[in-house]
């Protein structure tokens, strides 16, 4: 139960477990030009060009700063925590000027103050990050689409914890890249940089004045990779991780047969439900309201009265593995839960179950039942 990498349903580990492919292979390259289509479709994002390589979802970050960033060139950073800092480290690296709007711990940045950030200065580019895996709080993506065309900022949104998880139309929203990795929302095992760029990023990439200032990133070599095995043709750039994509063949399908809104609503019930009970422990969430809480995991602050290194001891006699906190000036006061991809009620239960249990052994009262109660209240809505 931590926010990546999850569970991963049967298909995807089998797939991981067979022998590899050449990828040059007829059967490899059918995969990964289903993968990049599936990819569209799951961004809905039905013009864009996706790209699928070996590497983390920094690298997926690292790539659309790469590509879209020239000296000198003005970013603004909407961060809600630890993410957002990252993506003001790369774009730097690249030689961008940096801005960054910092929200309070468990907050938004207020659309007005990006607002006037994007009047006062010419930006290029506007990152924000989805939903903030360290604190489990959710930016409004469909308006960030809007805010960028109308200041005509480019707009690249993190989606390493919400790619599959949370509602993203990319075209409709007109958000110019959408970035995650395998290991969160998308089930796969970790090692899968994933993005889908649209037309105008594209364009903007094409217009560059100057090199792409990473090799292994640089969409000048791996353009004509996914150009080619989207027309069931083989091509060599890097060779891919190709049991992580036939993994991530499997792991698509899933998703599109479970269907996108059925899928984001599972999780958005799972997410209340869960909240619900952490509540009926009485534990409080870092996000500082419904409207700005994601779904895809939980974040609630321990007790005063409460360590977190005792309480993680306690999770793991429990047997269940949650995470501790990971933004630094709040790091030893909470803990993270993950409930994406293929979570069941039961798993629900357990972890609720397991938090109860690790609070009273730290000498916290808490009443199980009440957070069972709170969770079945929900599930059976
Ligand atoms: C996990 C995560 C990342 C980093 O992904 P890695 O695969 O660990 O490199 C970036 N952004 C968000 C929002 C994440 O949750």
């Amino acid at each position: 139960m931590i926010p990546g990498p999850i569970e991963c349903e049967t298909d995807v580990l089998k797939a991981m477990g067979e022998p590899p492919k050449s990828h040059t292979a007829p059967d490899f390259i059918k995969s990964f030009g289903n993968c990049l289509n599936m990819m569209k479709e799951v961004w809905m994002c039905p013009s864009g060009q996706p790209f699928l390589v070996a590497g983390t979802g920094t690298l997926a970050m690292e790539m659309a700063a790469a590509n879209l960033i020239e000296e000198n060139d003005k970013a603004l950073v909407i961060s809600t925590g630890y993410f957002g800092r990252r993506y003001a480290d790369i774009l730097e690296r690249h030689g961008a000027h940096v801005t960054i709007l910092e929200a309070p711990v468990g907050e938004v940045v207020e659309t007005a103050d990006i607002e006037a950030e994007l009047q006062h200065k010419d930006y290029k580019l506007m990152t924000f990050t989805h939903v903030d895996t360290s604190t489990a709080v959710m930016v409004d993506a469909a308006s960030m689409g809007a805010l960028g065309r109308k200041h005509n900022v480019l707009t690249v949104l993190d989606g390493v914890c919400s790619v599959a998880g949370e509602e993203i139309r990319q075209e409709e929203w007109g958000i110019d890249v959408v970035l995650t990795a395998s290991q969160k929302a998308i089930g796969v095992p970790p090692g899968l940089a994933m993005l889908v760029a649209s037309p105008k990023a594209m364009e903007t990439w094409k217009s560059r004045k100057t090199p792409v200032r990473s090799y292994y990133a640089d969409w000048d070599n791996w353009l004509p990779i996914m150009e080619a095995y989207t027309a069931g043709k083989p091509a060599y750039f890097g060779t891919p991780a190709v049991n992580l994509v036939m993994a991530l063949e499997a792991g698509l399908g899933n998703i599109l047969k479970e269907g996108l809104p059925e899928r984001f609503e599972r999780h958005k019930k799972n997410g209340k439900a869960f909240r619900e009970a952490m509540r009926a422990l009485g534990l409080s969430m870092i996000p500082k309201n419904e409207t700005v809480t994601a779904n895809t995991l939980s974040a609630p602050y321990l007790p005063d009265d409460v360590s977190l290194p005792d309480f993680m001891k306690a999770m793991g006699e429990a047997e269940v593995i949650i995470a501790g906190g990971l933004l630094p000036e709040i790091k030893g006061r909470y803990i993270r839960i993950g409930h994406m991809g293929c979570v069941a009620h039961t798993d629900l239960m357990n972890a609720v179950r397991g938090i109860a249990r690790a609070l009273n052994q730290c000498a916290h009262k808490t009443n199980e039942d009440d957070g069972v109660l709170a969770i079945d209240k929900i599930m059976r809505k």
